[in-house]
């Protein structure tokens, strides 16, 4: 029985050079199909249809639809495991963060980040990563009593004016306010078993 061809009627040009605008991964294209980021990664041990190799497979030949839509990218959780063994050096954590970036572009995925939204613009606020709820602030502020410290870190007019301009600056926080959840776009599994699904 002939395989059927995949369809590459949408598929878009340069995509590689798109999805990594930045050009922190410039030897994608020295992908020697091999495998070995497979074989090393956790959750390709456990999650059959996450496939480094495919979804690299997928950045070299444009399948945009394919990568932004599928639930697989947000496997992830960048141990590195995959640049280690790579015989071509290949920084794929790197690609991943960016293909995401896509997919958030594209309102595919919001479910993943929305959770951070309201964490970061409060960072930004307190100029500090992380406050703990007031149960946690309590235990905080008795322990650095008891230390002979102020009972809650000082951050300074400077400090948090500087923290501020740094989202401000970078776009992080227009970036942030622009993540609406009413446009969320479902993922859904678009591999399986590292293999093509033929549509
Ligand atoms: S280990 Fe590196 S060269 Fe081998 S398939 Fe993975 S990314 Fe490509
Ligand atoms: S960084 Fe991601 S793809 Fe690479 S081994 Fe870890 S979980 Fe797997």
């Amino acid at each position: 029985m002939a395989v059927p061809r995949e369809s590459d009627t949408q598929w878009v040009q340069g995509l590689d050079r798109i999805v990594d605008r930045y050009n922190l991964v410039g030897n994608l294209d020295a992908c020697l199909t091999c495998g070995k980021c497979v074989g090393n990664c956790p959750v390709a041990a456990i999650t059959p249809s996450y496939n480094p190799r495919q979804i690299i497979r997928d950045v070299l030949m444009g399948n945009l639809s394919r990568l932004v839509q599928s639930e697989e990218i947000w496997r992830c959780f960048w141990c590195a495991n995959c640049y280690r063994v790579c015989p071509s050096d290949i920084h794929y954590p790197l690609l991943m963060m960016q293909i995401r970036y896509k997919a958030i572009e594209h309102n595919f995925g919001l479910k993943y980040v929305l959770p951070f939204k309201r964490f970061a613009l409060k960072a930004r606020e307190d100029a500090m990563t992380f406050v703990p709820g007031a149960k946690g602030k309590e235990r905080v502020m008795k322990i650095r009593s008891e230390a002979g410290m102020t009972p809650w870190p000082e951050v300074s007019d400077k400090a948090r004016s500087e923290y501020q301009a740094l989202f401000d600056l970078t776009g992080t926080t227009e970036w942030l306010e622009a993540l609406d959840e009413s446009k969320e776009k479902p993922v859904e599994f678009k591999y399986r078993e590292g293999r093509i699904i033929y549509e």
